[in-house]
C-alpha cells in the first residue's frame, strides 16, 4: 500500500439495511366488509418494502449500493432480487430462506383508498446475528440507511456495529419508540410529519405546530441532525454541527400523479449525497428533486429517476 492511499476505500456509497416485500395489488369496486367476498382485477405484483425501495432508488441514481435484507426462497424473493440487480445493486448481502418473502396484500378502490395487510415474513427473521455476520459490508460503506420494517433489535444492532466515521441515516417508518442509543446514532433522522408527531409524543415533547419546532425539539434528544419531509413543500433540515437552526429546502413544483415511494427515493438520494460529502442542506436540495421526479410517475420502484432525469427536471 502506498502511503497516501486510503487504507480502507469505501466500496459502497450506501448500504441499505431493511425490508423487502412483494406488493400484491388488486383493484376492487368496493373494499370488502367483514365476512364479505368481492371480485377484483387481475393481480399485479410489484417489488417493494422500504429497504428494497431505497436500494433501488440509490442504484438507479448511480450510487454504488448494497442491500442487507432477508427474502424467502420463493418466487417473490427472486422478483425482489431481480429488481435490485436491474438497478445495479449488490445483492450479495441479501439472505435467502427462513420464512416466506414479506408480502403486502393491497386492495385499492376506484377513489384510490386502499386496505393493506402486511405479512413481514422473512423481514421479521433478519436478526442482530445477521447484522454482525455482515461486518465486511458495514466496513465497506460510507453511509448506512435503515428503516423500521425489520425487528427493532436488528435496527439497534445496525446502529451498534457502524464503523467509525460511517453515517447512519434512519427513517422511523412505520413509527415506533426508538431506544436512546439508536436516536443518538442518527445523522440524520429522516421523518415525515406523521412520524415526527408520533416520536415527539413518545418523547414527551409538546412541540408546536411548525416543523421548525419539531426539528429543534428532536435535536435535543440526541440525533446529530434531523430532516423533516414536507410532501410537495419539500423538506426542512437542522444540523447540530452548525447553530442547529432549521432551514427550509423547497421542492420544485411538479404535477404529482402518485406519491408512493417518494419518501424512500428522497431518503436514498439524501444518504447517497451525504456520503459523497455534501452538507445536509445541499444533499436535501438534491433529494427533493429526486422525490419530485418520483411523484410524477406511477408506482414506487418504477417511478424512481436516474441522475440524468433529476438534472432534466
Ligand atoms: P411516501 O410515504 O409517500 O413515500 P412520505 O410521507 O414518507 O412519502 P413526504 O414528505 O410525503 O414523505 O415526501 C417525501 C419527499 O418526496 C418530499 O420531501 C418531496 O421531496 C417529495 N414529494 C412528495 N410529494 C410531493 C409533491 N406533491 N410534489 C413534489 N415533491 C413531492
Amino acid at each position: 500500500m502506498y502511503e497516501n492511499e486510503d487504507p480502507a476505500p469505501a466500496r459502497y456509497d450506501l448500504l441499505v439495511v431493511g425490508s423487502a416485500n412483494a406488493d400484491l395489488v388488486i383493484g376492487v369496486d368496493r373494499r370488502p366488509a367483514p365476512g364479505e367476498t368481492v371480485l377484483g382485477t387481475d393481480l399485479v405484483v410489484h417489488p417493494g418494502g422500504k429497504g428494497a425501495n431505497q436500494a433501488v432508488a440509490a442504484g438507479r441514481l448511480g450510487a454504488r449500493t448494497a442491500l442487507l435484507a432477508r427474502v424467502g426462497d420463493d418466487a417473490h424473493g427472486r422478483l425482489l432480487l431481480e429488481s435490485q440487480r436491474a438497478a445495479g445493486v449488490d445483492t450479495g448481502g441479501v439472505l435467502v430462506g427462513g420464512a416466506p418473502t414479506g408480502v403486502a396484500l393491497i386492495t385499492v378502490d376506484p377513489s384510490g383508498d386502499n386496505s393493506i395487510v402486511v405479512s413481514p415474513g422473512a423481514n421479521g427473521r433478519l436478526t442482530p446475528a445477521d447484522i454482525r455476520a455482515a461486518a465486511p459490508l458495514f466496513d465497506a460503506a460510507r453511509v448506512v440507511s435503515v428503516q423500521l420494517e425489520i425487528p427493532l433489535d436488528t435496527v439497534a444492532e445496525t446502529a451498534r456495529v457502524l464503523a467509525p466515521g460511517t453515517r447512519l441515516v434512519l427513517n422511523p417508518s412505520p413509527p415506533a419508540p426508538l431506544p436512546e442509543d439508536v436516536l443518538t446514532a442518527c445523522d440524520p433522522l429522516v421523518l415525515n410529519e406523521h412520524e415526527a408527531r408520533y416520536l415527539l409524543g413518545i418523547l414527551g415533547e409538546t412541540a408546536g405546530s411548525a416543523p421548525e419546532d419539531w426539528a429543534r425539539a428532536l435535536l435535543t434528544h440526541g440525533p446529530r441532525s434531523v430532516v423533516v419531509t414536507l410532501g410537495g413543500e419539500g423538506a426542512l433540515v437542522a444540523d447540530s454541527r452548525g447553530d442547529g437552526a432549521p432551514v427550509r429546502v423547497p421542492s420544485p413544483k411538479v404535477d404529482a400523479v402518485d406519491t408512493t415511494g417518494a419518501g424512500d427515493a428522497f431518503t436514498a438520494a439524501l444518504a447517497w449525497r451525504l456520503g459523497l460529502g455534501d452538507e445536509l442542506a445541499e444533499a436535501a436540495a438534491f433529494a427533493v428533486r429526486v422525490g419530485a421526479a418520483a411523484v410524477t410517475r406511477q408506482g414506487a420502484q418504477a417511478s424512481f429517476p436516474t441522475a440524468e432525469e433529476v438534472v432534466a427536471l
